[in-house]
């Protein structure tokens, strides 16, 4: 097929170029554009529409699909698969641009032209175990700058500061630990490039050292290990190498990629080294951001001060951030009015991976809010509101559980590609073999990532984490406690309880094909005889009963029993203990109730209520 000229040709200008100056707006966005030789589009469009964007006959691209088996007509809607066949057969590149209004900022992909990206510095964040001395770390990175307290400034505690190294900024986020870590996480926010994983060398790996490196595995950032207190007597820093093998932390010299660097918070020897190796990380990361677009970032931290009001440490991650921009911070608006780095000193601007405070918010935000600017005070004021609006419903709704209903649903919208796990099992070994085995379930759609697999009890650690990430808890002979199925109920946590491994492997598998449907089995509530019968008009036969084993709710099902035949099966209509309405009635207790659309209750009946609830394995 003869090739029309004003077709561009595969490499010529490929790049979607910086459309992204502003947030996408839905209602001004095309449904389809052509842009520097890429065919982009928000939502399937018809035969007739493609054409016209990529300038093709409608007849060559029915022509064409003809041609692949797929006959089409001209206002056929075409799904994505046939838009990328069109667009290649006809030299463009395509891409489905997802379309975000400005009220959900946080949503937007970024997309820099890349000539505009340049080199930002990493952000690094120092966990490990309590007392093997992150804040000693974090302090002596601080002290170690000379040159800033020669800039004569006084280090204040915004969350975060910077340090130069070899004229190179890192910014050290300054809240040691990793509870501040996942809170963040939980509200999805992430801003950490490297992790410095801090282990004593007199006292090894220990529980949160583990807990840690999930943590940062989930968030997907590098790791750097910190053996620190080389300084004691007892130091073994091959040891801390070799127990951190078993956890897939693998240092140079056993022929992995993890840096370790030895270090003495105390004395300060080996910190310049640490510093050298987050900054070679950093290299190799190829850190970059836009410092020429509008301003994006996340709230490190926010307080009300007494004199100038509301106060945030925002972390910029792209953009610049100005003072007098227009901000919208989570649901609030602001207008910078000024802005000071960790030394108290006054900035008019800050870029990519820098901390400042500011004032001039509105009210006060929470730590793990995004914030971005926008081209105006209304515009920001606006979309402040929406937010603002927009949360309370999401209050008044309850939030949405990551349940394994929900991660049903969105496998089978194609909404999603992984499926995050954490493991939980009787044996370290059974805890392997279940990692293993379903993550031998991966196939090209969708991957199975285990977070965490160990031995032991579902820890409140676990449910954390697992809010953090979207994940389900799989526990494999082993029970959770009341205090832990509480919180996961609040943090709408899944617990998947198996003895049986394949039949886990089955759910999984359901799951992965979106095909998961719970097994929903009877429980019987209680049971209460039949003493007295009223008739009341208009209302028909109320049963005075009396509750002889468990309780009978308001909600549940009933059945009725009659010398253990069921002769009918329906749901209550009302319950009531004297004149009141009741919510349930326990054993030992009278109530009197009336059976939906059943009028023929006998004096020795039994009332029988179930509910149905999911099948647990036991
Ligand atoms: P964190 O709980 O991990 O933040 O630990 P800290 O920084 O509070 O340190 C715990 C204890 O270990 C403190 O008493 C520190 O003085 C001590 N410590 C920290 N780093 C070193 C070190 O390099 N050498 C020695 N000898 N002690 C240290």
């Amino acid at each position: 097929m003869k090739k029309n000229k004003s077709f561009k040709k595969k490499d010529e200008g490929r790049r979607v170029s910086n459309v992204q100056e502003r947030p996408h707006n839905a209602k001004k966005a095309d449904y389809a554009k052509v842009n520097g030789g890429v065919f982009v589009y928000t939502k399937p469009i018809s035969v007739a529409e493609l054409s016209a964007a990529i300038n093709v006959p409608a007849t060559a691209i029915i022509k064409y699909l003809f041609l692949q088996g797929k006959g089409v007509t001209i206002n056929q809607i075409l799904d994505d698969e046939t838009i990328g066949l069109v667009c290649l057969q006809f030299n463009y590149d395509f891409k489905k641009e997802k379309l975000v209004d400005a009220e959900h900022f946080e949503e937007i992909e970024i997309q820099d032209d890349p000539k505009d990206l340049k080199e930002r510095g990493p952000v690094v964040t120092i966990m490990g175990h309590v007392d093997h001395g992150k804040t000693s770390i974090i302090d002596a990175i601080r002290h170690s700058d000379l040159a800033s307290h020669e800039a004569g400034g006084i280090s204040q505690a915004i969350g975060a500061y910077q340090r130069e190294v070899h004229g190179k900024k890192i910014t050290i986020i300054d809240t040691p630990g990793h509870a501040a870590f996942t809170a963040m996480r939980a509200r999805g926010a992430s801003v950490t490039d490297i992790c410095v994983l801090v282990v004593a060398a007199d006292d090894g790996v220990m529980p949160q050292t583990l807990e840690a490196i999930d943590h940062a595995k989930a968030a997907g950032c590098e790791i750097i290990v910190a053996v620190n207190k080389m300084d004691k007597p007892g130091a073994n820093p091959r040891h801390v190498k070799e127990q951190l093998l078993s956890h897939e932390i693998v240092a140079e010299d056993y022929g992995g990629d993890v840096m370790f660097v030895e270090v003495s918070a105390k004395t300060g020897a080996g910190i310049p080294d640490l510093l050298d190796a987050i900054a070679l990380k950093a290299e190799m990361l190829e850190l970059k951001a836009n410092p020429s677009r509008y301003a994006m970032g996340t709230v490190l931290e926010a307080n009300l001060d007494k004199g100038e009001g509301p106060k945030a440490t925002l972390l910029i991650q792209n953009g610049t951030l100005k003072t007098g921009d227009s901000v919208v911070v989570g649901e609030i608006y602001g207008k910078i009015r000024r802005m000071t780095n960790e030394y108290g000193q006054v900035v008019k601007s800050a870029g990519p991976s820098t901390p400042v405070s500011v004032i001039g918010l509105s009210a006060v935000p929470a730590a793990g809010d995004r914030f971005m600017t926008f081209a105006n005070e209304k515009e920001a004021r606006d979309i402040a509101e929406k937010r603002a609006l927009a949360k309370k419903a999401q209050a008044l709704a309850g939030t949405s559980a990551m349940s394994l209903e929900d991660l049903n649903n969105l496998v089978s919208q194609g909404e999603i590609q992984t499926i995050n796990v954490i493991i939980k099992a009787d044996t370290d070994g059974a805890a392997e073999a279940l990692k293993h085995s379903l993550e031998k379930l991966a196939n090209d759609q969708i991957k199975i990532k285990v977070i965490s697999a160990a031995a032991g009890a579902i820890s409140d650690n676990d449910v954390t984490l697992a809010s953090a990430s979207g994940a389900i808890i799989y526990g494999f002979n082993i029970r959770p406690d009341a205090r832990v199925r509480q919180k996961a109920e609040e943090e709408h946590v899944e617990i998947r309880l198996h003895r049986i491994i394949y039949e886990l492997i089955d759910e999984m598998t359901a799951l992965m094909k979106g095909m998961y449907k719970a097994e929903l089995v009877e429980k019987v509530t209680g049971q209460a005889e039949v003493r007295t019968l009223f008739k009341v008009s208009k209302i028909g036969t109320i049963a005075g009963c009396y509750v002889t084993i468990g309780s009978i709710k308001a909600n549940s099902k009933v059945r009725v029993l009659r010398d253990g035949q069921i002769v009918y099966e329906g749901e209550l209509a009302s319950l009531k203990r004297f004149k009141d309405d009741a919510k349930e009635v326990k054993q030992g207790y009278e109530c009197g109730l009336n059976i939906s659309n059943f009028n023929d209750i006998k004096e020795g009946d039994i009332v029988e209520g179930y509910e149905m609830v999911e099948k647990e394995e036991d």
